[in-house]
C-alpha cells in the first residue's frame, strides 16, 4: 500500500463491539479520515428528539435532514449545526431510539450519501453496520468484528459510568441486545457481514491487538 492511493476500509459489526476505538487508532497511524457513521445516526436521532418528531417519514423529517448540517470538529465529535452534543448523543435516550429513526429510508439516504461524498475525496476508515455491504461495497479492505455480548455490556457500562452516566448493567445488556436486533431485521441496509469481509472475535483480544490485526490484513507495518 502506498501513502497516496485512495483507499477505503469498512468497520461494520453490532453496538459495543470495539469499531470505534478500533478505527480511531488506526486513522490516526495510517494519517486517514475516521468516519464515525454512528455518530451521525445518533445526531439525527438527537436533532429528531429535540424537536419532538416521531420516527416517521414526511414532510417534518424531509424538513429536518435538510436543515441538518453535520461536521466533525478536530477530534473528531459530531457537530450538529455547529455545536457539539457530544455527552447528549451517546447517552441512554438517543441510544433507546436511534435503532428506531435510523431505519428510516429518508435517514439512510442522507447519511449514506454524506458517507459517500466524505470518502471520495479522501482516504478513509468508516465504522458502522452497512459500510461493507450498502455505503462501500467496494471498499479495498472489509472488516466485521463481533464480540460476546456480556464482555460488550460490560466495557459499555464501564465507559457510560466513567462519563458520569446513570445506568446498570442490564439496562446496557439491554440496550446492545436490543439495538442489534433491530439494525439486523430492517428491510433497509440491515447489520450484516458482507460476504467478503475479514471477521475478528474482539472477546479475548485488546484493543491494541485489534488494531494489529487490522493493520497486518491492510499490510501496514505499525
Ligand atoms: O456505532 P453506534 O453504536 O454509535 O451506532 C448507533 C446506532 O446507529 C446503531 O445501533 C445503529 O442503529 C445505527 N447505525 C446504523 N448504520 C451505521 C451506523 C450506525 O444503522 N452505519
Amino acid at each position: 500500500m502506498t501513502a497516496s492511493k485512495h483507499f477505503i476500509i469498512a468497520i461494520d459489526g453490532g453496538s459495543g463491539t470495539g469499531k470505534s476505538t478500533t478505527a480511531k487508532i488506526i486513522a490516526k497511524q495510517l494519517g486517514i479520515t475516521y468516519l464515525d457513521t454512528g455518530a451521525m445516526y445518533r445526531a439525527v436521532t438527537f436533532a429528531a428528539l429535540e424537536k419532538g418528531l416521531p420516527a416517521e417519514e414526511g414532510p417534518a423529517m424531509d424538513a429536518l435532514l435538510q436543515e441538518l448540517k453535520l461536521t466533525f470538529d478536530a477530534e473528531n465529535h459530531i457537530l450538529i449545526n455547529g455545536v457539539s452534543h457530544e455527552q447528549e448523543i451517546r447517552g441512554m435516550r438517543v441510544s433507546n431510539n436511534v435503532s428506531i429513526y435510523c431505519a428510516l429510508p429518508s435517514v439512510r439516504a442522507a447519511m449514506t450519501k454524506m458517507q459517500r461524498e466524505i470518502g471520495a475525496v479522501s482516504s478513509c476508515i468508516l465504522d458502522g453496520r452497512d459500510i461493507g455491504t450498502v455505503v462501500f461495497p467496494n471498499a479495498e479492505y472489509k472488516f466485521f468484528m463481533v464480540t460476546d455480548v456480556a464482555v460488550r455490556a460490560e466495557r459499555r457500562l464501564k465507559e457510560l459510568l466513567e462519563k458520569g452516566e446513570q445506568v446498570t448493567y442490564e439496562e446496557v445488556l439491554a440496550n446492545l441486545t436490543e439495538r442489534d436486533r433491530l439494525d439486523s431485521s430492517r428491510a433497509n441496509a440491515p447489520l450484516k457481514k458482507a460476504d467478503d469481509a475479514i471477521e475478528i472475535d474482539t472477546t479475548h483480544i485488546s484493543i491494541q491487538q485489534q488494531v494489529q490485526k487490522i493493520l497486518d490484513y491492510v499490510g501496514v507495518v505499525a
